[in-house]
């Protein structure tokens, strides 16, 4: 190992448990995070604590909208048999084997292969121990991307199902080209930081007072770029992207988001009648399983200047491969928190550069910014070399209860300096927010706020009408 783990022993560095918690917020209450098809959000996480014999623990987590979040932890306990025990410095010598032995465990690759709640289970472990990885080696996990040489860090990748796409000598190729100038780009981009857009002013259900002050906010605190959910009503799409043009003029960056809520027929005539805002992308405009779909939908818009986006709930590398194969979108929204750890998601942006297509990585939900920080910053460093027309999303939710939350200063990231992938919860938040036990939640059922999902099931109806 070209690396050197500090005041460790090799019996110290056994993994000899694996915690996962149901973790929810209500962010319900506010409509924060509603979109045209995710009305009332709940942003949750089933939230993995890896710890070593010698008491050091690793966090990762992913993703959900709340109900079905004990499903993903369910799952999270049935994949823990292959973690426990094991010892992390065979895990990170073949990383790619180890991830593999998750994504394609022969009985429970029956419940996904790597789709669904089985992935995203898989995604929380593998997160969990790229953090813990970073926090051995005392560095944020950008840098230990950066560090590691180019064919440790491609060792990491499970290759199968790409390599008619990508090698991994090919890989391997592409990352010694970036090495030479690692040192002055690390120097620029902590100077500089990684340019942010936001996507917090946009949420479906804020009324009309709440656009136009978040809209101000974020313009005055310098954001360059801004994305407002789209496809309830042709009228109030036109009526709101009018109110962030006249606030942010006409020389910032706007883009929208439909979150599937299309057809392909649909998405083409609503999209042209929204040209008129100068949009640099639209996101998800129909099923994100539907790649040649997506393909007519950006032969219609590239023309008009306009670029489709998609990824947040594409389900893993083969069908990331599948998108650029088929020129079906331009930028590349791969998910922290849905494939396979940075193993695959490493795959992902080797596959995008070498078609000439731009990341740039879901944001809009729980934590997901403390990750994807990282990702941006090792691509800038190491692979791409550029930040043009590259992004790391922001939305201003739960990063209080971050122990390293992100900080964004004038429009750009700061990049960070902590040990590990951000992704640790602060233990307050935890007693607080874990469902339905914590005390914010007893709180909420006593109030008649939520259900407690203890007692007898009850209907629920939708923030929105749907
Ligand atoms: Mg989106």
């Amino acid at each position: 190992m070209a690396t050197h783990y500090y005041y460790e022993t090799i019996e110290n560095l056994k993994i000899v448990s694996l915690d996962v918690k149901d973790v929810r917020f209500p962010t319900s209450l506010g409509l924060h995070g509603s979109d045209a098809m995710h009305r009332d959000p709940d942003f949750s996480c089933a939230y993995v604590t890896i710890r070593l014999a010698s008491g050091t623990t690793g966090n990762g987590f992913t993703f959900t909208c709340g109900r079905g979040n004990e499903i993903v932890v369910a799952a999270i306990k049935s994949l823990s048999f292959l973690v426990v025990g094991a010892t992390v410095v065979d895990i990170y010598k073949d990383f790619a084997a180890f991830s593999r032995s998750l994504t394609n465990e022969t009985q429970l690759r029956w419940l996904g292969p790597e789709k669904g709640v089985t992935h995203l289970a898989t995604a929380a472990i593998l997160n969990a121990l790229w953090d813990l990885w970073a926090k051995l080696l005392k560095k944020p996990v950008w840098r230990l991307l950066v560090d590691l040489p180019p064919e440790q860090l491609v060792s990491t990748i499970d290759f199968k199902y790409i390599k008619d796409v990508i090698t991994k000598e090919e890989a391997i190729e592409i990352l010694r080209k970036a090495q030479d100038k690692k040192e002055e780009r690390i120097k620029k981009i902590t100077a500089d930081g990684y340019p942010a857009y936001t996507s917090q002013n946009g949420w479906i259900g804020y009324s009309k007072e709440t656009l136009i002050e978040l809209t101000e906010k974020y313009n005055d605190l310098g954001f360059n770029h801004f994305k407002i959910k789209v496809g309830l009503n042709l009228d109030d799409d036109i009526r709101r992207l009018k109110i962030v043009r006249n606030i942010i003029g006409w020389d910032k960056k706007l883009s929208i988001d439909a979150n599937q809520v299309w057809d392909v027929e649909e998405a083409i005539p609503w999209v042209k009648k929204l040209a008129g805002f100068k949009l640099t992308w639209v996101e998800e405009p129909t099923s994100p399983d539907d790649i040649l779909g997506h393909a007519t939908i950006s032969k219609e818009l590239n023309p008009l200047g306009i670029g489709v986006a998609s990824g947040e709930m594409c389900s893993n590398k083969v069908l990331f491969k599948e998108f650029l194969l088929t020129d079906a979108i331009q930028y590349v929204q791969v998910d922290p928190a849905r494939l396979a750890g940075i193993n695959e998601i490493l795959a992902v942006y080797l596959m995008a550069h070498k078609k000439g297509v731009k990341v740039v990585p879901h944001g809009g939900a729980l934590g997901l910014g403390e990750m994807i920080q990282h990702l941006q910053i090792w691509d800038y460093v190491s692979l791409s070399g550029t930040t043009e027309d590259r992004y790391v999303e922001y939305i201003d939710l739960q990063h209080e209860h971050f122990v390293n939350p992100v900080s964004v200063k004038n429009g750009r990231y700061e990049v960070p300096t902590t040990p590990g992938y951000s992704t640790t919860l602060k233990d307050d938040s935890i007693l607080k927010y874990e469902y339905p036990v914590g005390t914010e939640w007893e709180s909420m059922f006593s109030k008649g706020l939520f259900h407690d999902p203890r007692k007898a099931p009850s209907r629920r109806t939708s923030a929105i009408k749907l």
